[in-house]
């Protein structure tokens, strides 16, 4: 493929996840999964096979390409895919495994649906290293520090968050009201940590694949988070009220 028709399906594919955003917002759907779960889209399967699943091309494919493309990987691309290994290596082998959600469902059209956004994602970003990748790893250069550092600060925030919420459940199998952490500021700071990872990603790899998945985070889980915050408010009275919903302050 020509490297001008990739960038156009890229933007094309950038322009997709806005359009998306717009259209969750507008219309306000919950993607049902997790507490939003319900029985109108179609069968169901485990919900921790679900994710293991869904997140699975992401975590092969990328390195894949990147490393066995025409252009042979250099220390830097070797750098963004340790980045994205280490992710992905939590979010496939062990994130669902941890998981307190013994018996949960999650719909079949949901792990499809992730399962291509993922197949699209891994393709992307590893097809572009495997193929074009231009950059050589310096450390003089400000984005590689400024965006490790983002990386590193967004992957700790999401990770002490989504470990909080799985402690919940170790006495009270319901839903509560999650304390401690970046808690205290926003209702979904896993939310907003994976966010921070995926622009600190951008920033290292400074090309259109990683700016289009930091795009694509923020259209599809800005929605979840408001969603997800509007739902604590409704079920819980004593709420906090200064909680916000993902930046904390702001929104
Ligand atoms: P949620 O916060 O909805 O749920 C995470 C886990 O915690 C679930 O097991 C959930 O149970 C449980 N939980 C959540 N809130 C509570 C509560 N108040 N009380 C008790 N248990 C609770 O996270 P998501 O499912 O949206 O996402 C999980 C991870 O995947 C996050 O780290 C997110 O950033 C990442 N992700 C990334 C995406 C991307 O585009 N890069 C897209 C989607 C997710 P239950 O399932 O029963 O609700």
């Amino acid at each position: 493929m020509q490297k001008s028709t990739f960038e156009y399906l890229v933007y094309a594919w950038i322009l997709l996840g806005i359009l998306t955003f717009i259209f969750l917002i507008l219309k306000k759907v919950r993607a049902p999964y997790g507490r939003h779960s319900n029985e109108r889209w179609g069968p169901t399967m485990d919900n921790k096979w679900g994710w293991f699943w869904m997140e699975l091309p992401a975590l092969v494919l990328m390195p894949f390409l990147a490393s066995t493309g025409p252009q042979a990987p250099n220390t830097y691309v070797w750098v963004l895919i340790a980045l994205w290994v280490i992710h992905y290596f939590n979010r496939v082998l062990v994130f669902p495994f941890r998981l307190r959600t013994e018996g949960k469902r999650i719909p079949v059209f949901i792990v499809l649906s992730a399962f291509a956004f993922n197949v699209i994602n891994g393709f992307v970003n590893g097809y572009y290293l495997g193929h074009w990748s231009t950059m050589e790893l310096s450390f003089n250069e400000a984005h590689l520090i400024i965006g490790m550092l983002v990386f590193l600060a967004g992957m700790i925030i999401n990770h002490q968050s989504d470990t909080i919420l799985i402690n919940l459940r170790k006495v009270n199998k319901g839903y509560q009201i999650p304390k401690g952490g970046m808690f205290e500021w926003v209702s979904c700071p896993n939310h907003l940590g994976e966010i921070i990872e995926w622009v600190g990603f951008a920033i290292v790899a400074w090309n259109l694949p990683a700016l289009s998945f930091a795009v694509w985070t923020f259209c599809n889980l800005v929605p979840r988070t408001l969603n997800h915050h509007a739902w604590y408010k409704e079920r819980f009275e004593n709420y906090p009220e200064k909680r916000k919903a993902v930046i904390p302050g702001i929104l």
